[in-house]
């Protein structure tokens, strides 16, 4: 197996690798150390991660064992540092499987290896790759053009992987930049809540700030790949997609577009969408939405000319966006009032605002295999690993509490860390504590924050329902009304309304979202029976819960269509490729039982996983390494393929 090409500089002094190593991830360390030394004994002993719920930094690996580690690994680096030819071991996939097993804390089973010997990138493959396409020959490929509409993260991502397979493409956004949801999403607070080793491309990590980056910072992470890639020439800004129309004859999607100079059109032998799913903002239904005299605004929609200072300020909602918005916005409001119809669970995690020590970034940037490792290591910790506490288990009736023995002791230690942050406030904690499962409804991240924002004296969160918005304030049911001077909507986006408000004229001139009539379902989350050619990122049933990295599904699906490309290049532009419906239909009563065996598809909860209807329409059921390797590549029996004139 290749080396990771990371190497121990031959300067580094005594003091710096030991301050590095103060600050290291054990796990993560033990197991570059297998790498540096081939010995496998080094995580054989009793010394092992516990992978838990709450985030412990050092999984569960006590002070003492630590510093029994750092000392082994301080003479081993520097040994490797001296040495006159220092290389990295050569590792066997059993020895792989060991160290893969060591992370887990369980039995790997052969999918597992093959994904992550890909993620690990241990002998420089490429786990997200389409090798389908490249077998395709060059002047096939180049003849298809492809339309791609979005210029956010996965938008980017699929005009990467088509510039080096040597498909033309287009990119239209109606923003004035790239960034997507990072881009739109300006609240003060706005920050990621996946780690940022596994919320990045697998193929482009970047020397993070801190674990979880604020909103500026992947802004310009989105932009720097735009240019490191020399994709803006091929990006047409302030274009919003009114309309997609295939022209069955020939073969070929037509996009009516809207500019600040009027309208314009473009045609595409093929069309990706790459909108997301959250982002078209949704206010609440409430009588009086738009009466309120003063500044009111929605959390995606930020009025910066607002000054907060010293203001009264109504806040609706306390999801994901006003979980990060409030506590900014009561350092300066002179009073907030909150108002809460569903209290969210929320992760407690020590690291979520702190900066990487220097002495991290030099383990990531100079000691092989350790910055693969720590991806992983979050990537289990955060997806696959949380699985089992989210699945209910069968005949487990409690469902104001919890799905399974497992999610109930989720449950407790959810508890716990509320606890240690309200237990003075016993109120709070009662309207707090949530009476629905964990994992019903997504999960909020921080390290305490918001409790210590819910127990300043400037802020107030109340239950009171809402009946209204009123031209001064808000009423509410219980007679109450109550003055602000602005009121800021937190109340999320019309989620289950996939690819509005375009319009996707497909076979026979039937439009997507009336064919879906509120059920909105795909085959994979990518392809929809009668709409050839169009395919989608970030579709329904993609969304994860626990909270990974989306990143992860939209390689995955861009390896995918890739997939499909390259099928379309070896039949030639004017073939379309259209999902068969019965395939269709069968993946999707697949997702509906999965859905249901989990917390969020029992659970009663108000969410913005489900549609009206209250199927979950947004949610993968099943694990990630089912959907990596479910989208590896195209079926070409699941499609009908037709040729245009
Ligand atoms: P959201 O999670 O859908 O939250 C909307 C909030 O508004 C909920 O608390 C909802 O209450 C409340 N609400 C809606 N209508 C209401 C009404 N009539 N009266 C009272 N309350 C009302 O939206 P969001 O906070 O914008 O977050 C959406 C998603 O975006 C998140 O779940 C997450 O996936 C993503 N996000 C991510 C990050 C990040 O990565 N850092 C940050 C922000 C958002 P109910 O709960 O009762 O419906």
């Amino acid at each position: 197996m290749s080396s990771d090409p990371k190497v121990i500089p031959s300067n580094v002094t005594d003091d710096q690798i030991r301050s590095a190593l103060a600050e290291a991830h054990v796990p993560s360390l033990m197991l570059a150390l297998v790498h540096l030394t081939g010995d496998l004994s080094l995580i054989r002993s009793a010394i092992r991660p516990q992978p838990a719920f709450m985030s412990d930094p050092q999984d569960g690996i006590s002070e003492a064992d630590q510093a029994a580690i750092r000392a082994k690994a301080f003479e081993l680096i520097r040994s490797a540092r001296d040495s006159a030819t220092p290389a990295v071991a050569s590792l066997t996939e059993a020895q792989v499987r060991e160290m893969i097993g060591f992370v887990m804390g369980q039995e790997v089973s052969d999918n597992y290896v093959e994904f992550l010997t890909a993620e690990l990138s241990v002998a420089g493959e490429d786990a997200y790759g389409q090798p389908n396409l490249h077998r395709v020959n060059v002047s096939d490929r180049s003849k298809f053009t492809v339309i791609i509409i979005g210029a956010g993260m996965s938008g980017l991502l699929s005009a990467i992987r088509l510039q080096e397979a040597g498909i033309p493409f287009v990119i239209v956004d109606k923003n004035a930049d790239v960034g997507g949801t990072w881009f739109e999403n300006t609240y003060p607070g706005c920050r990621v809540d996946s780690g940022n080793h596994v919320y990045s491309y697998s193929f482009r990590q970047k020397n993070w700030p801190q674990y979880f980056s604020s909103q500026p910072v992947l802004r310009e992470y989105f932009a720097d790949t735009a240019s490191a890639y020399d994709l803006r020439q091929h990006i047409r800004f302030q274009h919003e997609v009114i309309s997609a129309r295939l022209d069955e004859k020939r073969g070929v999607w037509v996009i009516d577009m809207k500019t600040p100079e009027g309208s314009t059109q473009l045609e595409g032998h093929v069309v990706i969408s790459c909108v997301g799913q959250l982002n078209q903002p949704a206010m609440p239904k409430l009588p009086g939405v738009g009466a309120f005299k003063g500044p009111a605004f929605h959390s995606a929609r930020w009025d910066h000319s607002v000054d907060l200072t010293g203001k009264r300020v109504g806040v609706i909602g306390t999801g994901g966006s006003a979980f990060q918005f409030v506590p900014h916005v009561a350092e300066k409001a002179a009073k907030v009032t909150v108002f809460q119809r569903t209290p969210p669970w929320v992760l407690l995690n020590r690291q979520y605002f702190s900066e990487i020590p220097q002495g991290v970034h030099w383990l990531l940037n100079h000691l092989p295999y350790y910055a693969r490792w720590y991806r992983f290591s979050l990537f289990w910790k955060s997806a696959e690993g949380m699985l089992a506490a989210v699945t209910v288990e069968p005949g487990w009736n409690r469902p104001e509490r919890s799905v399974s023995e497992a999610n109930e002791t989720f449950r407790q230690q959810l508890i716990d860390g509320m606890q240690e942050h309200l237990a003075d406030r016993p109120d709070l904690l009662e309207v707090c504590t949530p009476n629905y499962p964990p994992g019903s409804k997504r999960m909020l991240v921080d390290d305490g924050k918001w409790f210590k924002t819910l127990k300043r004296d400037n802020v107030k969160l109340t239950t009171n329902a809402l009946r209204e918005i009123t031209p001064t304030g808000v009423a509410c049911k219980d007679g109450q009304t109550l003055e602000f001077d602005v009121l800021i909507y937190g109340t999320g986006f019309k989620a289950s309304e996939f690819l509005t408000p375009m319009r996707i004229y497909g076979k026979d001139g039937v439009e997507l979202h009336e064919a879906w009539a509120g059920e909105p379902r795909a085959f994979q989350g990518i392809t929809f029976p009668g709409f050839p050619n169009f395919f989608c990122t970030y579709g329904p049933n993609t969304n994860i819960v626990v909270n990974s990295s989306i990143i992860f599904f939209s390689e995955c699906e861009v390896r995918y269509i890739l997939g499909c490309l390259a099928e379309l290049a070896k039949r030639g532009p004017g073939t379309t490729m259209d999902v068969k419906r019965d395939v269709h239909d069968a993946y999707n009563v697949r997702i509906d039982a999965g859905n249901k065996g989990m917390a969020w598809g029992q659970s009663g909860v108000n969410t913005w996983y489900k549609n009206a209807s209250g199927r979950i329409t947004q949610n993968w059921p099943f694990t990630l390494i089912e959907y990596w390797e479910q989208s590896k590549q195209p079926d070409p029996s699941h499609y009908q393929f037709s040729k245009g004139a």
